[in-house]
């Protein structure tokens, strides 16, 4: 198994308080891993510090061997990382062809190559063609979140990170969502999955992390972290 994304050792603070003590993790070329834990364990920060926004105080995080620490944010997104942040964040006076248009823009990106980016990624989200003059602020919050989804896909990205993308939305919504990350994974997307919904994010991830006050207290892969029964009483409901 190649490495994509690894992380050795990684602190971060905000003032004072420690967000992460010092997390290893590591992502494989192909895989699906969900980073699991209850609110405030530092999965969101985990995220942001990948992709620069926050800074970390040591450790080391590198993308296919080469460090993206110290990179400014579009940096590591031209390194080819992507993140999804929570609350989706549209353009919602834009449409949803505009809002895709402007995920494909990049220095070096012909018009021609967005164009039959968009038309890749209708292929995968019909819902969002048939939508495709409408306003992003008009969408149904599972339609907004696929078209977050979509806009970060038309950067190509190695890697994907998806920060709780089931957040507020129905369960038949949920399960649709869940899908398309699947097959997004099946066409050749690295995915890095933060959830709240830890049934539905070890159903499709390879493997995963669960963390704990700024710290990653079990890894496994999926299949095992399903059957760990403190697994299933703390984060599975039961
Ligand atoms: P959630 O599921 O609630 O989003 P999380 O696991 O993603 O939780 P983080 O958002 O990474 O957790 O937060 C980790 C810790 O850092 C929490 O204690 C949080 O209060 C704190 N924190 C996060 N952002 C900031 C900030 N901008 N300023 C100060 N503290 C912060």
């Amino acid at each position: 198994m190649t490495a994509l994304l690894t992380i050795e050792s990684l602190q971060a603070h905000y003032g004072k308080i420690a967000a992460l003590k010092g997390i290893s993790l590591q992502v494989n070329q192909g895989e699906i891993v969900a980073l699991l834990g209850s609110n405030g364990a530092g999965k969101s920060t985990t995220l942001k510090a990948i992709s620069g926004i926050v800074r970390p105080t040591s450790g080391e995080i590198a993308l296919a061997g080469k460090s993206l620490v110290g990179c400014a944010p579009h940096q590591i997104v031209e390194a080819g990382v992507i993140h999804v942040p929570e609350g989706r964040r549209i353009f919602a006076g834009l449409t949803v062809r505009e809002n895709l248009e402007l995920g494909g823009f990049t220095k070096r990106r012909e018009k021609a190559a967005v164009k039959e980016g968009i038309e890749q990624a209708f292929a995968l989200f019909p819902r969002l063609q048939e939508r495709s003059q409408q306003l992003g602020g008009t969408l149904s919050g599972g339609e907004q979140q696929m078209l977050a989804i979509c806009r970060a896909l038309m950067a190509r990205p190695k890697l994907l990170m998806l920060d709780e993308p089931s957040m507020g939305l129905a369960p038949i919504i949920v399960q649709e969502i869940m899908n398309i990350i699947k097959e997004i994974n099946r066409q050749g997307t690295t995915i890095l999955l933060i959830e709240q919904n830890a049934k539905a994010a070890l159903k499709l991830a390879h493997r995963g992390y669960v963390m704990e006050t700024g710290r990653i207290v079990m890894e496994n892969t999926a299949d095992v972290l399903r059957t760990d029964d403190s697994i299933v009483k703390a984060y599975l409901g039961a």
